[in-house]
């Protein structure tokens, strides 16, 4: 199978301009599977200039029928479930099993949560101030929402349609039209749902998706002066250079970065009740979800116990090829993501972490046949490195975690909190109002207490510190794609009529 991934302009799908193309890998396999375009900036000005033009009509047009055009999508997206899981799974290396149970059914229901919150949305009205100066009546003012232009969406590799949809769902919903700039790592379900949006009856140009390398296509979208809101999900990095490329012309952004976040299980926690619950933080979908358990803080009075389960809980987690309905953990998403991993534990181990299980590739002949090539890692703990260390301050963005013990709840806080990102954390313990004082003291946007990636959609999201700038997800992704319109009346009587 071999796939070829165009950009959708103007309501249809479309060759790149000058005619360049990227290649795509299955990771699992090594091997070239598709490839994208490699767009640049002649056709992300096109599919700007598409958006410019659509957007008065879509902006204009009830949000009954922006949200009915939604559920459209989500709809042919149920029909077609099946094939973007397997998609999405040889895009991205993740287990199929994973793909049919987290992003295809999160993406579908991104759009009708959108749809369904923009039909039900509201303007905000304050009565009763009284007026300054004036009549000495009193004032009304309906805070009215206008849709706010053309929104770049980019968004990473990791969860390629379930972050693409959480950012074009409130977006189209809010009344703005699009251009989508998905990851070229993995473009091919994004890809999918452009195809099916013209299926789904969209008009021309209210969606465009837009493929390329981020220095070029990503880049080119950001600078593009017709573009309203930038939203964007990846790297710190990334997010800092676009922010600086937006400053100038204050455009309105939202930046879902990076995160070292802390998994805390206190001194009451029960081996077997948090064990499960603490694994899958630290190695769901290969541990490359930014909201994945990668320090995990352990009370000292149980360290001992916690970390032999863990250490057996992870050598036990099926690795192998994602296409298997038993499969566990499948690939590391791009190979050079690998090199990566593989730095930063070599580079642990020089720091002085002792490797407690994984720490390598898997030796290939414990792999199936078609997948020896492909770009694996085993499930890894670290143990015995300082909190202040590089490990334990950086993203490795992969089935790595570390262990580090502490000796009160006090020293926990000051660890889970001691590094430069703020996006999420967990707290598992017996004793729930101990666990609510700890969560109260995280400086993180989200925080699980004996749970982990609960969500709930009309929640806000987003980071502190250097994991982002501003919130997704319910009325806080529709006020971001809108600008406010405060319209204050004072009511003086109207003049007698003539007659
Ligand atoms: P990345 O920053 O390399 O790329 C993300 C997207 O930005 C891609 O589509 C890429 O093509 C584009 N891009 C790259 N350079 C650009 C530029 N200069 N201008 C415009 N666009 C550009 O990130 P990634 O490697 O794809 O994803 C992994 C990172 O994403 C991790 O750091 C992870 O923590 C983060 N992430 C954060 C969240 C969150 O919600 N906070 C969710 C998922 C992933």
């Amino acid at each position: 199978m071999s796939e070829t991934c165009l950009n959708l302009i103007d309501g249809a799908m479309r060759t790149p301009g000058r005619g360049a193309w990227l290649d795509v890998h299955e990771p699992a396999t090594g091997l070239v599977i598709g490839r994208c375009a490699a767009s640049d900036e002649i056709d992300v000005d096109r599919a700007v200039s598409a958006a410019r033009r659509a957007f008065p009509a879509w902006s204009a047009r009830p949000a009954t029928e922006r949200a009915a055009l939604l559920e459209n999508l989500a709809s042919i997206m149920e029909r077609d479930a099946e094939e973007l899981a397997l998609a999405e799974s040889r895009d991205t290396g993740k287990p199929l099993s994973l793909a049919r149970s987290m992003d295809v059914p999160r993406a579908i229901a991104n759009l009708r949560f959108f749809a369904e919150l923009v039909r039900d949305w509201v303007p905000d009205i304050y009565e009763g101030a009284p007026a300054m100066g004036g009549s000495g009546g009193r004032t009304r003012t309906v805070v009215q929402r206008a849709a706010g232009g053309v929104a770049a969406c980019i968004s990473p590799w990791n969860l390629p349609i379930y972050l693409f949809t959480w950012k074009i769902g409130p977006a189209l919903a809010a009344g703005c039209t699009v251009v989508g700039k998905p990851s070229e790592v993995t473009p091919r379900t994004a890809t999918m749902l452009a195809e099916r949006s013209i299926e789904a009856g969209f008009p021309p140009g209210v969606l465009n998706v837009i493929h390329g390398r981020g220095s070029e296509a990503g880049a080119a979208l950001v600078a593009h002066p017709g573009v309203s809101a930038i939203t964007f999900t990846g790297g710190t990095t990334t997010g800092a250079a676009i922010a600086r490329a937006a400053a100038p012309s204050f455009r309105r952004l939202s930046l879902e970065l990076g995160g070292k976040n802390p998994t805390i299980i206190l001194g009451d926690s029960t081996t077997e009740c948090v064990v499960p619950g603490v694994l899958r933080s630290a190695f769901l979908n290969q541990g490359q979800i930014c909201l994945c358990g990668s320090r995990i803080l352990v009370d000292q009075s149980i360290y001992p116990q916690v970390r032999e389960a863990l250490v057996e809980g992870a050598r036990a987690l099926r690795l192998g090829d994602p296409l298997e309905a038993s499969t566990e953990q499948g690939a590391i998403t791009s190979q050079e993501h690998l090199l990566k991993v593989e730095r930063s534990v070599a580079r642990a181990v020089e720091l002085g972490g002792r490797v407690l299980c994984g720490g390598a590739r898997p030796p290939r002949e414990s792999l199936p046949e078609r997948c020896r090539n492909g770009w694996f890692w085993q499930p890894t703990l670290i143990e015995g490195l300082p909190p202040q260390c590089e490990t334990n301050q950086e993203e490795i963005f992969g089935p790595v975690a570390t262990l580090i013990p502490f000796s009160s709840d006090e020293e926990a806080i000051d660890i889970a909190n001691g590094v430069r990102y703020g996006l999420a954390a967990s707290v598992w313990s017996g004793d729930e109002p101990r666990a609510q004082r700890v969560a109260s003291r995280i400086q993180a946007g989200t925080v699980w207490v004996n749970c982990w990636l609960v969500r709930d959609l009309r929640v806000p999201f987003g980071g502190w510190k250097e994991s982002g700038v501003g919130r997704e997800g319910g009325h806080d992704a529709l006020r971001f794609f809108t600008e406010s319109r405060a319209v204050c009346t004072v009511s003086i009587g109207s003049a007698p009529s003539a007659s």
